[in-house]
């Protein structure tokens, strides 16, 4: 892996071997060292192309990414998207997912989630624009806020609150649409918008805050499981490999695919089902633990994906309790690994 200083960009990509290997995309991504991002830079990568990972690590970490720096075709620029971007070279995909995804993690500084939406998407814009590239943005179900129409077809325009905790992150993104629906518009950009629901796998982190990471760590610890509210409230989960699959598929689709795209698993469990689940396949002997509900938490939310059915030919195959297995066998290794770090200091 090469670093580049994100000053000086990433000029050392005009190299011979670059012109050699001309005919390979390069793709930017925002947000690549985060969950999502580091699994999308992978994918990237494995189908021959250029990848440069742009993060400023709020969330993300470089152990998402270590597997990936092996070869020479991936770089990293520590680079906060709410300032412009100066990237030398030429760029054929910008990829926006920067932003911190977790309720307590985009409200531990809410104007800062509010930059990384708007500022943040709209400097990846002109950089596309800039650069003649496609642009795709990691739009979420939360610009539905918490629904009156269930399930959420595209056409819906959403229950949001304005003025409350979850408003930096749901009014950020319904933002960054707009912004995405105008570059489109009047500058003839190529603008794919994905409304992803609620993904899970390996390499979010076991701090995250969202719930399946919460339940699994939980329950592999002992700890209560911390359910939030009644536990009646409803998500449905996307595996993150169905979901790159779908992201991959938007990005690359035709032109007559302008309008945002429900990428998400259209299966609805409780968090109590959840729960369940988890502790099941667990073994764990965690008990149940009630804990207040969030502000403006959404009390049901489940895709209908028949969009992406009909324009990507695009749907989940991955079930929850295949999904849940492989994420909690990840989950065991990082306890195990953290385990043995600690005793080799003790
Ligand atoms: P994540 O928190 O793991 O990853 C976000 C990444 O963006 C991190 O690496 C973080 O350091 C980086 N980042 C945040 N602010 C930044 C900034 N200002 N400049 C540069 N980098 C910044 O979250 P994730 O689950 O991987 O989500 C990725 C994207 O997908 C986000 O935009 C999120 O809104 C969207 N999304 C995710 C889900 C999901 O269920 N995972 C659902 C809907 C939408
Ligand atoms: N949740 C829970 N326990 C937790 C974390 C979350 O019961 O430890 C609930 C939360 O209140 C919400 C659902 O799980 O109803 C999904 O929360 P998450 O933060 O994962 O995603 P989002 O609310 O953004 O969909």
């Amino acid at each position: 892996m090469r670093k580049y200083d994100e000053n000086r960009g990433a000029v050392s990509f005009e190299t011979a071997k670059r012109a050699k290997r001309s005919a390979r995309k390069t793709a930017l991504v925002a947000g690549g060292a985060g969950f999502l991002g580091s699994h999308l830079c992978k994918r990237l990568l494995d189908e021959g192309c250029s990848v440069v990972c742009v993060d400023n690590f709020q969330t993300g970490r470089t152990a998402n990414l270590v597997e990936l720096m092996t070869g020479t075709s991936f770089s990293v620029i520590r680079h906060d998207v709410i300032q412009p971007l100066k990237i030398d070279g030429s760029i054929d995909e910008v990829y926006n997912l920067a932003c911190a995804a977790s309720p307590p993690k985009y409200q531990q500084d809410p104007i800062h989630t509010m930059q990384t939406c708007v500022n943040g998407t709209l400097n990846l814009l002109e950089l596309a624009r800039a650069k003649g590239a496609r642009f795709f943005q990691a739009s979420t179900s939360e610009v539905y806020g918490d629904p009156m129409v269930h399930p959420q077809p595209e056409e819906y325009h959403g229950n949001v609150n304005p003025y409350g905790p979850r408003s930096c992150y749901d009014e950020g993104k319904r933002a960054a649409e707009a912004l995405c629906h105008d570059f489109a518009d009047r500058f003839d950009l190529t603008v794919k918008v994905a409304r992803i629901f609620n993904t899970y796998g390996p390499q979010m982190l076991a701090d995250d805050g969202r719930v399946v990471s919460n339940f699994i760590v939980q329950a592999l610890k002992g700890d209560p499981i911390t359910i939030y509210g009644s536990g009646d409230q409803t998500r449905s989960f996307c595996y993150v490999d169905d979901l790159i699959e779908g992201i991959l598929r938007l990005m690359r689709s035709d032109d007559r695919v302008t309008t945002p795209v429900n990428l998400g698993n259209p299966v609805e469990f409780t968090m109590l089902q959840l729960a369940e689940l988890v502790i099941g396949q667990t073994g764990s002997s965690s008990s149940l633990v009630s804990c207040a509900l969030p502000v403006d938490d959404p009390r049901q939310r489940r895709p209908d994906i028949s969009r992406a059915k009909e324009a990507l030919d695009w749907e989940p195959t991955t079930m929850l309790a295949d999904g849940l297995a492989k994420t909690t066998a990840y989950f065991a290794d990082q306890i195990t690994h953290e385990n043995a770090r600690l005793s080799e200091l003790a």
